[in-house]
């Protein structure tokens, strides 16, 4: 989409500030995610008046009570899925569409689920427009996950559960991995799960505060 330059310019310096300052100095070594960060312009993905603050060191509202997540907490949920290029990747909570469209160049196959409607229309449309094909937006309780298209080399869940749910990791493909948030409303931990033939392993990360998974397995169909 033209912009004017020294807007576009202003844009990719603070995109650069942010993998240097956000994410190369805290535990983020990933070199595809660095590279994805970089390039993906996270202002579109806001509206017009939050896009000076679009490469901030936390989270935007994006419409609906949502928020787009910090870039650290992306990119940190990225690195544990630890993909290569070839996988099938299920995100759940397109929300703005960012992490969407992150996913699309990290991995082969996307298949992302929001509840709400509206937003997966805004991010579909975006997502279009920026020239992204290997992505299906979803308007579905994403508790569920997409049982139609399992398993999955990877599912990144972008809402708070209270607890992990089942059908997430029925979904997963073995050596899958799924990253997701779960503890109370207020306060979570970063759960990263991996399949293997014999089981489960699970390691805990940073403690986090995403906004309340809804649904089924989520908090409620209102929450
Ligand atoms: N990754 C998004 C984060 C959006 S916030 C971004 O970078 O913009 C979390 C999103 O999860 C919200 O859009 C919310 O509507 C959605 N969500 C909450 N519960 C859900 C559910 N059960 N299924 C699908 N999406 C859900």
């Amino acid at each position: 989409m033209p912009e004017s330059t020294g807007k576009e310019s202003n844009h990719l310096r603070a995109r650069q500030a942010m993998v240097d300052e956000q994410l190369r100095r805290r535990q983020i070594t990933d070199t595809r995610v660095l590279e994805v960060m970089g390039d993906i312009p996270r202002h579109r993905f806001v509206s017009l008046d939050q896009q000076a603050e679009a490469y901030t060191d936390g989270p935007l509202p994006i419409g609906e009570g949502q928020t787009i997540s910090q870039p650290y907490m992306v990119a940190l949920m990225l690195q544990q899925l630890s993909l290569n290029g070839h996988e099938r990747v299920l995100e759940i909570g397109t929300g703005s569409g960012y992490q969407t469209a992150l996913l699309c160049r990290l991995a082969k196959e996307v298949y992302s689920l929001e509840y709400l409607p509206d937003l997966a229309n805004q991010a579909r449309r975006l997502l279009q427009q920026c020239g992204f094909h290997n992505v299906r937006i979803i308007t579905s309780d994403g508790s569920l996950g997409l049982p139609q298209y399992a398993p999955f080399d990877g599912i990144v869940v972008t809402a708070a559960a209270p607890k992990i749910p089942s059908p997430l990791l029925d979904q997963l493909a073995d050596g899958g991995r799924l990253v997701i948030p779960v503890g109370t409303r207020d306060q979570q931990e970063l759960l990263c799960i991996t399949k293997h033939p014999d089981g489960y392993t699970e390691e805990r990360s940073v403690k986090c505060r995403f906004v309340p998974l809804r649904g089924e397995k989520g908090w409620t169909s209102d929450g």
